[in-house]
């Protein structure tokens, strides 16, 4: 088992940030095998504590993390400052920012509110981002969503972050995080940087998550735009939930992503087809036209079905939400939305708050059957990491 950041060192630097006592534990370039890291105070000074041993990273300057067998190697212009097990970077004050450049494989430098421990896992170093709620949800929102929207808009997605945190926080509980900074749980590019609303909504609906009828938080899934129709989630994914119904959507229509056309060759498209298992009677051409003028599962073609899910997946279409026409030789896909359009439609959740819709109606809108509580009504918590210590 890997050496994991412990809570004894913990507790020597928690004082430094004034991290509460139960902090979001993140894995940082969760997708990378990072090898060899930068790290620099980009803001403030950052107070280092190599196994037992201390040092400062001043305003400015940097030191270079190297995995070698089963540790990490720090060093900086002057020479090696040692070999370690784990190291704790935090700053001397809550205006710290680390400044994280993965060297090999090389990534776009992210700055994080200065508490990160470090540790060589199997093949790679493990950064951890340990970091208050509110911060992390402040970091998702810019990353998942941007900057430039409404007040609402950033409110509604405090609440879907926040309900997606208290829903997966044991996913990663094993590997020594609560949650990776990818897609697979929630994209976090590091500090919230460019729009002060974003922190603004998170304090605002403070604590508050979606739950379903049995109190616990749903499956708070979003995706582009819906098209004018949301998707349900027996349909995507044969999983039948009461939140996530399809909803007409009025909002999202004059947004670019709305509506999208491919053509295709008639021969790709019954050759595609016929390697889906469907036998090429002798028929006229428009009995492959199919029209979705709301969401259908299947496309068919006499007795030959063909999931609309699979037919985006093979083609790499934007949505499984198209009508199929044929003319001359060419088949024409006019399709809506983009994305699996289950749960809130983004760009229809943004005009929404653009017409002054709250963000309880928002949610509200696109979740169906669920409350808005705050967690302090639920026996929910942030797990406890174990560690080796
Ligand atoms: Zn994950
Ligand atoms: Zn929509």
């Amino acid at each position: 088992m890997p050496v994991r950041c412990c809570k004894f060192c913990l507790s020597l630097l928690f004082a430094c940030v004034g991290l509460s006592a139960n902090p979001v534990w993140v894995s940082l370039f969760n997708n990378a095998q990072v090898q060899s890291v930068v790290i620099s105070a980009y803001t403030g000074d950052l107070l280092a504590l190599g196994d037992m041993s201390q040092f400062t990273i001043v305003k400015g300057q940097a030191v270079n993390v190297v995995l070698h067998d089963r540790q990490i190697v720090v060093s900086n212009s002057r020479g090696v400052i040692g070999t370690f097990d784990r190291l704790i970077v935090a700053g001397v004050d809550t205006s710290a920012i680390v400044r994280l450049r993965p060297v090999l494989p090389f990534a776009e430098a992210r700055n994080y509110d200065a508490y990160i421990c470090m540790y060589a896992d199997i093949g790679r170093i493990r950064m951890i981002n340990q970091l208050e709620e509110a911060q992390y949800l402040a970091g998702v929102i810019e990353a998942e969503t941007g900057a430039g929207r409404t007040s609402e808009f950033y409110k509604a997605f405090a609440v879907i972050s926040r309900t997606y945190l208290y829903g997966h926080a044991e996913r990663h509980v094993t590997e020594g995080f609560h949650l990776c900074d990818e897609t697979h749980c929630q994209a976090f590019k590091g500090k919230c940087r460019y729009e002060a609303k974003i922190p603004a909504a998170v304090k605002a609906t403070d604590s508050i998550i979606i739950v379903n009828g049995t109190s616990q938080p749903i499956s708070a899934t979003y995706h582009a735009n819906c098209g004018g129709e949301t998707e349900s989630a027996k349909n995507a994914w044969q999983t039948d939930m009461p939140c996530l119904v399809p909803v007409n959507d009025p909002f999202c229509s004059s947004y670019p992503s709305a509506q999208w056309t491919k053509n295709i060759s008639l021969d790709s498209w019954i050759s595609y087809l016929v390697k889906n298992g469907f036998k090429p009677d002798p028929q006229k051409v428009t009995d492959f036209n199919f029209g979705q003028t709301n969401r259908k599962p299947n496309y068919i073609v006499h007795d030959f079905t063909l999931p609309f899910k699979q037919i985006r997946n093979d083609w790499n279409l934007r949505s499984a939400f198209f009508s199929i026409s044929v003319g001359d030789d060419k088949v024409l896909l006019k399709g809506n939305g983009y994305g699996h359009g289950v749960g809130l439609c983004q760009e229809g959740a943004m005009e929404m708050g653009k017409r002054g819709y709250k963000y309880e109606d928002i949610i509200q809108f696109y979740y169906r059957n669920v409350r808005l509580v705050p967690i302090a009504d639920l026996q929910i918590n942030i797990p406890e990491i174990l560690t080796t210590q």
